[in-house]
């Protein structure tokens, strides 16, 4: 599976719609500090499923949507698209849209579809929300300065064994 495209409409610093092509290859973002680098991979992990407002460096989950500056009003929802080039079985676009008091909704290629859904579209991939290929800014800094209990936690995450502990609790309150 490849990336092919995000497009953004409404999404944090985003607020006209935007495009990032992903040509084959490795694909660099510059620019100065606050431009919204690190939002583009919060919206490429936004579109993919993630649930958790705070890995996105929010309080609620609405606070993805452009929340207005002194020269521009806020706007009322944000949308982002992912187009997939999918091989064999060719291209995909998922979205995702988010409307203030009405919660969050997917598309795939214009048809509704359940948060599910989104997430079986991933699960073979290495790609995903909670993809360890995805590393957010200050995460090394953090996993150096981590404790140990704390880092072991985090290499748990990235060896997908986390889980394993919500289950051995269950199984010892059996
Ligand atoms: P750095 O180089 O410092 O890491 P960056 O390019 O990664 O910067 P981001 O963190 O992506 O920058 O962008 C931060 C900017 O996005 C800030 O100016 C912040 O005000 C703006 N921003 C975040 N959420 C919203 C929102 N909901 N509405 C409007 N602007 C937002
Ligand atoms: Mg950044």
């Amino acid at each position: 599976m490849r990336f092919r495209r995000l497009s953004l409409t409404g999404f944090k610093s985003f607020v006209e719609p935007a495009e990032l092509r992903i040509e084959p290859g490795l694909t660099g973002v510059v620019g100065p500090n606050g431009c919204g680098k690190s939002n583009l991979l919060e919206a490429l992990r936004w579109v993919m499923g993630e649930g958790s407002p705070k890995s996105l460096r929010g309080g609620g989950m609405e606070d993805v949507i452009f929340a207005g500056t002194a020269s521009r009003p806020a706007r009322d929802f944000a949308e982002v698209s992912l187009l997939l080039d999918r091989g064999p079985e060719g291209e995909a676009e998922v979205t995702r849209r988010i409307e203030r008091g009405a919660g969050s909704a997917y598309r795939v290629d214009g048809r509704d579809v359940r948060q599910k859904d989104v997430a079986l579209l991933f699960a073979d991939a290495a790609t995903g929300a909670h993809s360890p290929a995805l590393v957010s800014q200050g995460r090394i800094g953090a996993m150096i300065a981590a404790r140990p209990a704390e880092r072991r936690q985090m290499l748990e995450e990235a060896a997908g064994i986390a889980g394993l502990h919500v289950r051995r609790k269950d199984a010892e309150t059996r």
